[in-house]
């Protein structure tokens, strides 16, 4: 498999630390809120990531975080607490937010086909191992204590922004909302990783510390969480491009001044979903989330294939034209493999083949696009309908798109096409035998379909037919 890695601004073969196996992470949702299209555009290629890695075999371990503390309302550190936000906005606990929007967030997965990471850690539940972190960290001289806070001291690094040679203004693009400077940061860009005093007094969660009653900062989660469950050495670390700064580069700083070695080797950013006014983003207050397309009668499927037909380093931009297109040609694309006959059984041998055309297409760069066009290449191809099948049900487990599933109302709509064409056809029979005053024949027409459930009626505007 090819991946672009954001840490050499390559496509690179992948090789992972281990033979066959994969340590991945993603940053999780900060669950203060629905998670927004956008956000899902993420999640959607990152489960095409894992999903084409275990295809090609790896054996792969997933790990994501939940962000339920420490995720102010600037990226760098400034405002409030988003979940005390949430909290605040829906007279509610933080927790009782955490849950209701973590819940949610695992039922829009599911709706998208979206599988759960093999392990799912919420920030809150690992407070110990984020303080053993920074306790090493001072110990080191890594980090210092100022104004009451524990910061991290990113002049002690050679190299502090590691994704390639974007000057310090393009960085700070990933910065959302308003920054005002700390007066307490030795340097520009330090970065908290414990609280104890904070502008905001009312911060709901906080926890005794060495350094006092207090919370973590944002970064230091995704550290500690996956060094938690994978060790010293990852493979490969995935997140929406808004997370290269500051959150991976400060990830980054930490864990490698923690841990004294290389900590991952690829990077994957997915880049921008955007509405035609910019950016999608929960801060902006209205956001289009899986629940709305739902009530707008879209199928949440339409949109994981509306993804699936650009590329993951492409921003993307969504309109409902656009969706309404994705959705007619996703429908037609199933209703194809509906037709497909599923007598006989399928070639071996093709199927094979068809899969190593997928990974070599689709595992060039997740080119999901490329996974899209196989489909229909499989559908032209010269094979039988059982083996065209067989194939598209194994891409389907990247795709996920559920192509061979029936949809219950389109099957329903068929049966009845085919149950109107029979009784059509019976009542032309019936009128002719009566026309030929064959009325033992015409009697026995009624009986035949009043046997299959259907009554026929003369009436002045001709014959009518009901269940019975
Ligand atoms: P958050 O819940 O804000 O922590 O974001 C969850 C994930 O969604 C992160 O990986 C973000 O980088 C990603 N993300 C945020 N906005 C967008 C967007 N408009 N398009 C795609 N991904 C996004
Ligand atoms: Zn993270």
């Amino acid at each position: 498999m090819k991946i672009y890695n954001t840490l050499t601004r390559k496509k690179e073969d992948f090789v992972p630390n281990v033979e066959g196996k994969v340590n991945m992470y993603t940053c999780g949702p900060t669950v203060y809120h629905f998670a927004h299209i956008g956000n899902l555009r993420s999640y959607i290629m990152e489960d095409v990531l894992e999903k084409m890695l275990r295809y090609s075999d790896y054996d792969v371990k997933r790990v994501m975080n939940i962000t339920d503390v420490g995720h102010l309302a600037s990226d760098a550190d400034t405002g409030e607490d988003k979940m005390l936000k949430g909290a605040k906005r829906e007279n509610k606990t933080v927790m009782e937010i955490a849950k209701f929007y973590t819940d949610a967030f695992f039922s829009d997965c599911a709706k998208l086909n979206i599988k759960t990471p093999d392990v799912v850690e919420p920030a809150t539940n690992c407070i110990d191992n984020f303080i053993e972190m920074i306790e090493k960290l001072l110990k080191d001289g890594y980090a210092y204590q100022a104004g009451e806070n524990i910061y991290f001291d990113t002049s002690k690094l050679d190299t502090y922004y590691v994704f390639g040679n974007q000057s310090e203004e393009e960085l700070m693009v990933g910065v959302r909302d308003d920054v005002t400077e700390d007066e307490n940061k030795k340097n520009k860009n330090d970065f908290v990783l414990w609280f104890t005093k904070s502008k905001f007094e009312d911060q709901a969660l906080k926890w005794d510390s060495p350094w006092g009653v207090g919370y973590p900062g944002w970064h230091i989660e995704c550290s500690c969480i996956s060094m938690k469950h994978l060790g010293e050495y990852m493979d490969i670390h995935c997140g929406g491009v808004d997370n290269m700064f500051p959150h991976h580069t400060n990830e980054i700083a930490q864990s490698e001044a923690y841990l004294g070695h290389k900590w991952c080797n690829y990077w994957f950013h997915v880049h921008h979903l955007n509405d035609q006014s910019g950016k999608m983003s929960k801060s902006k207050g209205e956001f289009l989330t899986v629940s709305l397309l739902e009530e707008k009668g879209y199928d949440p499927l339409a949109y994981r294939f509306f993804c699936l037909q650009s590329h993951y380093r492409k921003p993307l931009i969504f309109s409902f034209d656009a969706l309404d297109q994705a959705t007619g040609t996703y429908k037609k694309l199933k209703k194809r493999i509906a037709d497909l006959s599923k007598e006989g059984t399928a070639d071996e041998n093709a199927v094979k083949e068809y899969k190593a055309k997928f990974v070599e297409a689709v595992g060039n760069d997740m080119n999901t696009s490329m996974g899209i066009t196989l489909v229909y290449d499989v559908l032209k191809a010269d094979l039988d309908d059982v083996t065209k099948r067989a194939i598209i049900e194994s891409y389907d487990y990247v795709l996920s798109i559920d192509l061979l599933k029936e949809d219950a109302q389109e099957a329903a709509n068929d049966v009845d096409a085919e149950l109107e064409a029979y009784v059509l056809a019976k009542i032309e029979e019936r009128k002719a035998a009566k026309k030929e005053k064959n009325f033992a024949l015409a009697d026995a027409i009624r009986d035949e379909l009043l046997e299959k459930g259907i009554v026929i009626k003369d009436t002045r505007e001709g014959v009518v037919w009901e269940r019975a």
